[in-house]
C-alpha cells in the first residue's frame, strides 16, 4: 500500500541513521571509502547504487533527497539538480536533440535557452503559443522528440491538458515534459496524466522559503537513464547542504500548498470584485477561461494568480509600489507573499507586441501568495489598489 502524500513527505527517503537521527543527515563530504577495491568497482561499473563522489549525486544525502522527490510524483526515481535552469538543460541536452516543441508560455529562462542557446547547438526548437497548438502534429510528424510545457503557465495561468497532449506526443514516438513548478506535486500530478517527465524549479513551492536553489526531474529510470551522464559531467548535482534543506522543506510542503490554495482563492475572490482591478487570472475562479480543465487535472488551484489593474502600466507600478506586506521580488513559492509587474522583470526581454500575443499587458500584477492571513493580504491589495491612494 503507497502512503498519502503527506506521510511520502515526511518518511519517504529518510535513512535509517545509527545515532538516532529522525532524518537524513548532511554528508558534506566530497568521496566516500570503500572497503575494498571489488566494492568500487561495482559502483563505478553501475551494478549498485552507493555513495562515492558527490558530483555524481552519488552522497547519502541527495540519494535520500532523491528518493523523496520521486515519491511526491509517484515516479520511478527522480535526479535533484542545482537549479531548476539545471534540471531543464540536462532534460534538453539528454531527450531533446531532435528537436523540442515548448507549449504557451515559459519561465523567461526557459524561452531564453531554447530560443537563443540551443539552437546554437544544433537543437530546433518550436515555441508555440496556446492557439498554435494544431501545429504540434505536424512538429511531432517531422519527427521532433520533446514537447515541454508548463501548466498553468507563468503569468498568464494558461491551461494545457496533459492526458491529450500526452497521447498525442506518444502516438508520435516522442516524449512529454511538464514543469510542474507552479502548481506543485500537491496539485497536480503529471506522470499519472500520461506525462514522461515532471520538472521543477524546487527554488519555489518545494523549497518554499525563498532560500535555496535547486532543480529536479522525476520519471521512469529508463528515461532519467540518459540524464545522469549530462547532470554528472556538467556538474551540475546540488550540494549536500542545499539537499538537506530542501528535504527539510518538503516535509511541509502538503500543509504549506494547501493552505497557499485556500489563501489564493480568498485573494482571487476579494480582487474579483474590485473596481481597480479588471481581470484576474485564476483556475479556482469559476468563469476562469481554463477553470474547467482545471477541475478535471488539479486537485487545488495553486498559490498564484495574476491580476490586471485598471490604468495600465503606470497605475500597476504604483500600486506594486504601494504593496506592505507583498515584497516586490520576481519569484515565488515561499512562505512570504511576492508581487511582480511581469513587463518589468520576468517578461522584460519580450518586445511589447510578443507580450501582448502572450496576454500580458502592462498592467498585469503576478501574485506569490505566501502563508500570511489571507485577511491581511487582501487589506494589503485594498490600500494599494485605493483611488485615493
Ligand atoms: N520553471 C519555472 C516555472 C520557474 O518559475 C523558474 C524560475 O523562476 C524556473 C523553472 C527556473 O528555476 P531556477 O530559478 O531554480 O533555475
Amino acid at each position: 500500500m503507497t502512503d498519502h502524500l503527506s506521510t511520502q513527505c515526511v518518511h519517504a527517503g529518510e535513512i535509517d541513521d545509527p545515532n538516532g537521527s529522525p532524518h537524513t543527515p548532511v554528508y558534506t563530504a566530497t568521496t566516500f571509502k570503500f572497503p575494498n577495491t571489488q566494492a568500487v568497482l561495482d559502483v563505478v561499473a553501475g551494478r549498485t547504487v552507493k555513495p562515492l563522489y558527490t558530483r555524481y549525486g552519488l552522497n547519502p544525502t541527495l540519494l535520500s533527497l532523491e528518493e523523496k522527490l520521486a515519491a511526491l510524483e509517484g515516479a520511478e526515481a527522480a535526479w535533484s539538480f542545482c537549479s531548476g535552469m539545471a534540471a531543464e538543460s540536462a532534460l534538453f541536452m539528454a531527450h531533446g536533440r531532435k528537436g523540442i516543441a515548448c507549449l504557451g508560455d515559459a519561465y523567461g529562462g526557459t524561452l531564453e535557452l531554447l530560443r537563443d542557446q540551443l539552437p546554437l547547438l544544433g537543437i530546433p526548437t518550436h515555441l508555440l503559443l496556446g492557439d498554435e497548438l494544431d501545429q504540434l502534429e505536424t512538429l511531432l510528424r517531422q519527427g521532433i522528440g520533446l514537447v515541454f510545457f508548463e501548466t498553468p503557465t507563468n503569468p498568464a495561468l494558461e491551461l494545457f491538458d496533459i492526458r491529450a497532449i500526452s497521447e498525442l506526443a506518444h502516438r508520435h514516438g516522442a516524449l512529454v515534459a511538464v514543469d510542474n513548478t507552479f502548481a506543485s506535486p500537491v496539485n497536480q500530478q503529471p506522470l499519472a496524466l500520461g506525462a514522461d517527465f515532471a520538472v521543477h524549479s524546487c527554488t519555489k513551492y518545494l523549497g518554499g522559503h525563498s532560500d535555496l536553489t535547486a532543480g529536479a526531474i522525476m520519471g521512469a529510470k529508463e528515461l532519467l537513464g540518459p540524464i545522469w551522464g549530462w547532470r554528472k559531467n556538467l556538474g551540475q548535482a546540488p550540494a549536500p547542504e542545499t539537499a538537506a534543506l530542501l528535504a527539510r522543506s518538503i516535509r511541509t510542503l502538503p500543509i504549506r500548498v494547501r493552505q497557499q490554495n485556500a489563501s489564493a482563492q480568498a485573494v482571487a475572490e476579494a480582487m474579483h470584485d474590485h473596481p481597480q482591478v479588471e481581470r484576474v487570472l485564476y483556475p479556482g475562479l469559476p468563469g476562469f477561461r481554463g477553470a474547467d480543465l482545471a477541475r478535471r487535472q488539479m486537485s487545488g488551484f495553486g498559490g498564484m494568480l495574476s491580476i490586471e489593474i485598471a490604468g495600465g502600466g503606470a497605475a500597476a507600478t504604483a500600486a506594486a509600489d504601494r504593496l506592505r506586506l507583498f515584497a516586490l521580488a520576481p519569484s515565488l513559492g515561499g512562505v512570504e507573499s511576492l508581487v511582480t509587474q511581469p513587463c518589468t522583470t520576468t517578461h522584460y526581454g519580450l518586445a511589447p507586441e510578443e507580450r501582448a500575443r502572450r496576454g500580458i499587458s502592462d498592467g498585469l500584477l503576478r501574485l506569490s501568495i505566501g502563508l500570511e492571513d489571507p485577511a491581511d493580504l487582501i487589506a494589503d491589495l485594498k490600500q494599494a489598489l485605493a483611488p485615493s491612494a
